[in-house]
């Protein structure tokens, strides 16, 4: 990570009140912070704390109420096909197989058939998905399904990856199978990713630095950088650094 480049990310004082008829409803205030390219952040945080829509700021899909996001240092006013965005939920197409979800933004883009079936196969090798090329999203488990909402993201290849809590509905050990996924296509394509989930050994495993929001309205508590070599290894979430830096985050969501 080069420091002195700018940021591909920053955002700059970001609230968000939503209109409730009760003098609105404050989600997100003054939130602040710089991602730097082939950076991967997570975002912790008690539920309600704003995580989501500090999320879809960051993808353009929502405007903050007060404060900016730039993008390589130019306002970002929308979505951009420079970043990516993964929810919770899969929300695939039922109709589309796994080949036709994964094509569908190259197609909504105007890219010829061949080639836009050419890139899709490059994700599902990608996302490790061979041989469901034709399956139907109700043949899926939940772990493939979420494989082909990350696949449809990176499919017209964004520098940026958003993603929202993307395993939060799979069991403990899909789950962690999902994140070593996750990693080796990070190192792999070098994309900056900035991950929201609820899990504290999640995000140390994963990222280069870990945000806490507290709770509502969501105020960033801390930011701190997780200092474990990389690549990172199963054996590591029993070190002592580990238990430190957990310690650590816990510490401060209990006293979000
Ligand atoms: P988190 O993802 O951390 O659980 P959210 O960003 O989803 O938190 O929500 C933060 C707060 O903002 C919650 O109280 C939620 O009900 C409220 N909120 C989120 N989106 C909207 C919306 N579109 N309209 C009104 N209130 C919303
Ligand atoms: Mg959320």
């Amino acid at each position: 990570m080069n420091l002195k480049e700018t940021p591909v990310i920053q955002a700059h004082g970001l609230s968000a009140v939503f209109p409730n008829g009760n003098g609105g409803l404050h989600a997100l205030d003054h939130v602040s912070f710089s991602v730097h390219s082939q950076e991967f952040v997570c975002v912790l945080g008690p539920s309600g704390s704003g995580k989501s829509t500090l999320l879809r700021i960051l993808a353009g899909l929502l405007k903050p109420t007060v404060g900016e996001v730039l993008y390589h240092g130019v306002l970002l006013a929308g979505p951009r096909q420079g970043i990516g965005f993964v929810f919770q939920k899969a929300n695939l197409m039922p109709w589309r197989s796994v080949l036709q979800n994964i094509t569908l933004p190259l197609e909504l883009r105007g890219i010829l058939q061949a080639q836009a079936v050419e890139r899709a196969q490059e994700m599902i090798e990608l996302v490790g998905l061979q041989g469901f090329e034709q399956s139907l999203p109700r043949e899926l488990s939940g772990g493939m399904a979420q494989r082909v909402a990350i696949g449809r993201a990176l499919v017209h290849d964004p520098e940026v990856l958003l993603l929202d809590e993307p395993f939060g509905s799979l069991d403990a050990m899909t789950r962690e199978r999902m994140g070593g996924e996750l990693l080796r296509i990070w190192q792999k394509q070098r994309k900056t990713v900035i991950m929201v989930t609820h899990s504290i050994s999640e995000a140390l495993f994963l990222a280069d630095r870990v945000l806490v929001l507290s709770q509502r309205p969501g105020q960033l508590k801390l930011d701190i950088s997780v200092d474990l070599p990389r690549p990172r290894q199963e054996s590591m979430r029993y070190t002592a650094r580990f238990g430190t830096l957990a310690q650590q985050v816990r510490a401060s969501i209990g006293e979000a």
